[in-house]
C-alpha cells in the first residue's frame, strides 16, 4: 500500500525507516521530510497542517494510510477532518481524534482526565486572567519549587519551574496577564513539584486495547550534567535501566490501563500513540504529561527495538484489531545521541555542509534538521542528526554512537558527551 507520513524530524526518519521494512509498504511519501527521508522515501512539499492540500495529495496518489508524526495536525483535528469527509473517510489516520489530542493540546484537559480516572498525578489547580490573584494565593499553599504550565501548545517551552515564590507570582502574572506564551498561557495549571527521576512510556492503542512499547529516557537540557536551557532532546536510551519489572507493572496497572479505559469511558476515539511522561517518585510512578504522538528523540531508540511489522500494527489499529497483535521487542539496548547546530536552542546558523555520513557503518544516522542542497546534505535546523546504535547493554550502544559521531563533521557541531552517564 501507499502510505503518507506527515512530519520532518528524526522521529519521522525513524518511523519511515521502520515502515519501509514492511513488505506491506510499497510506496512511502513523507511530507515535508528531510534529507534522510529523501534517501529512503519520496519527500513531498506539503504542509501537514494544510488539510485540504493533504486530502488532494491523498486522492491524487491513492494513499491508503496516513501516519501523523507531530502534534500540531492532530491537535488541529486531522483525524476528524478525514472521518467527516466521505471521499477520504475510508483511509485510516494513525493518531487520536481532535478531542483525544486535547490530552496534549490542553494541560487542564489532561489534568481533569487524570483526576477523573484516578490516575496518579501531581495536585493542581488552574487559573485564568480573572483568577490570577487566587493563583498567587494557591502558590502560597505549595512548597518550592513552583511548577507553572501554560495550558496550550507552546512548542515545549510553556512549563516554568521556579524556586522563588515571588518570582513564581510574577511569572504567573506574566503568563496570564502579559500573555507570555500568547493564547497558550491564557490559562495556567499550577501543580505540585514532583521530585524523582523521569522516564517515558509509549503505548499503542486502537481505542479498545493497547500494547506497551519499550520505555525510554531522554536528555532534555543542552548542557552536560543536565544544565542549561531545555531542548527538544539531546539523546535517549532504551530500555530505561531503573525501570524494573515492579515499576513497569505499576505503570501498566495504575497508569496505562486506566488511561485506555478512560478514553473508552469518555467516548474518545483514539487510534495511535500515547506518550506518557512519568516521574518515578520513590518507586511510585506519577504522570506529568501526555503527548499524543511519539517523542523525538525517543522514537529513534524505540523503533529500532521493535521487531514486529509496524505497518501491520498500524493496519490493526485502523481496524481496531490491535488485540490480535503480539509485539516482538529486540532484547538489545538502543541509544541515540543528538548532534546539533552550535547555539541551539537559541540562535544558530543553517546551511552548513555535513561531512562523513557515508562513513558511519556501526550506527544509524537518523536525520532531523537536514536538507539536500545541490546534491549535498546540509544542516537545516537546531537538532541535526540522531546517531542511534544497538548494544548488548546501553554502555556498549553509547560507545558505538560516540565512535560514529567522531566520523561526522560540520561547522559549529555540538553534542553532549555525557548521555547515559547518570544511569
Ligand atoms: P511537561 O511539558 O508537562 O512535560 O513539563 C516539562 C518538564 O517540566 C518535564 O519534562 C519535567 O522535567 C518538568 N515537570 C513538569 N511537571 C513537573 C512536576 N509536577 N514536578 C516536577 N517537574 C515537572
Amino acid at each position: 500500500m501507499t502510505i503518507l507520513l506527515l512530519g520532518s524530524g528524526g522521529r519521522e526518519h525513524a518511523l519511515a525507516w521502520k515502515m519501509l521494512q514492511s513488505s506491506k509498504c510499497t510506496s512511502l511519501f513523507v511530507a515535508p521530510g528531510n534529507a534522510g527521508t529523501a534517501t529512503i522515501a519520496k519527500n513531498v512539499d506539503l504542509n501537514p497542517n494544510d488539510f485540504d492540500a493533504v486530502k488532494a495529495f491523498v486522492l491524487q496518489e491513492k494513499v491508503a494510510m496516513v501516519v501523523v508524526g507531530p502534534e500540531d495536525p492532530l491537535v488541529l483535528g486531522i483525524y476528524d477532518f478525514f472521518k467527516n469527509d466521505s471521499q477520504i473517510n475510508h483511509i485510516p489516520v494513525i493518531g487520536p481524534s481532535k478531542v483525544g489530542a486535547q490530552l496534549e493540546g490542553s494541560k487542564e484537559f489532561a489534568k481533569e482526565f487524570l483526576v477523573k480516572h484516578n490516575i496518579p498525578t501531581a495536585r493542581y489547580e488552574s487559573f485564568t486572567k480573572e483568577t490570577v490573584e487566587k493563583g498567587c494565593l494557591f502558590l502560597e499553599t505549595l512548597d518550592a519549587p513552583y511548577v507553572l504550565k501554560a495550558d496550550g501548545l507552546a512548542a515545549g517551552k510553556g512549563v516554568l519551574i521556579l524556586s522563588d515564590l515571588e518570582e513564581a507570582k510574577t511569572e504567573l502574572r506574566n503568563m496570564l496577564v502579559g500573555a507570555k506564551f500568547g493564547q497558550a498561557s491564557s490559562k495556567v495549571v499550577i501543580e505540585e513539584f514532583l521530585d524523582g527521576i523521569e522516564l517515558s512510556c509509549f503505548v499503542l492503542t486502537d481505542g479498545k486495547s493497547y500494547k506497551v512499547l519499550p520505555t525510554a529516557k531522554d536528555y532534555k537540557r543542552i548542557g552536560e550534567g543536565d544544565t542549561g536551557l531545555n531542548t527538544g532532546g539531546m539523546g535517549a536510551v532504551s530500555p530505561v535501566p531503573f525501570a524494573d519489572a515492579v515499576l513497569l507493572e505499576k505503570i501498566e496497572t495504575r497508569i496505562v490501563k486506566p488511561t485506555i479505559a478512560g478514553l473508552q469511558k469518555d467516548g474518545i476515539e483514539y487510534k495511535g500513540f500515547v506518550f506518557i511522561g512519568l516521574i518515578n517518585v520513590k518507586g511510585e510512578p506519577m504522570v506529568i504529561e501526555y503527548n499524543v504522538r511519539m517523542g523525538d528523540p525517543e522514537t529513534e531508540v524505540v523503533m529500532p527495538r521493535l521487531k514486529s511489522d509496524l505497518v501491520e500494527i498500524f493496519e490493526a489499529i485502523g481496524n481496531q484489531e490491535l488485540e490480535k497483535i503480539t509485539l516482538e521487542i529486540d532484547e538489545r539496548a538502543a541509544t541515540t545521541i543528538m548532534v546539533v547546530s552550535g547555539g541551539y536552542p537559541e540562535d544558530y546558523e543553517k546551511g552548513k555542509e555535513i561531512f562523513g555520513l557515508e562513513n558511519i557503518t556501526d550506527s544509524i544516522p537518523f536525520h532531523a534538521g537536514t536538507k539536500l542542497e545541490n546534491g549535498k546534505v546540509v544542516t537545516n535546523g537546531g537538532r541535526v542528526i540522531a546517531v542511534t546504535s544497538y548494544g548488548n547493554d546501553f554502555q556498549e550502544a553509547i560507545k558505538k554512537s560516540y565512535q560514529s559521531i567522531a566520523k561526522l563533521q560540520f561547522d559549529k557541531m555540538y553534542f553532549r558527551r555525557d548521555i547515559g552517564k547518570d544511569l
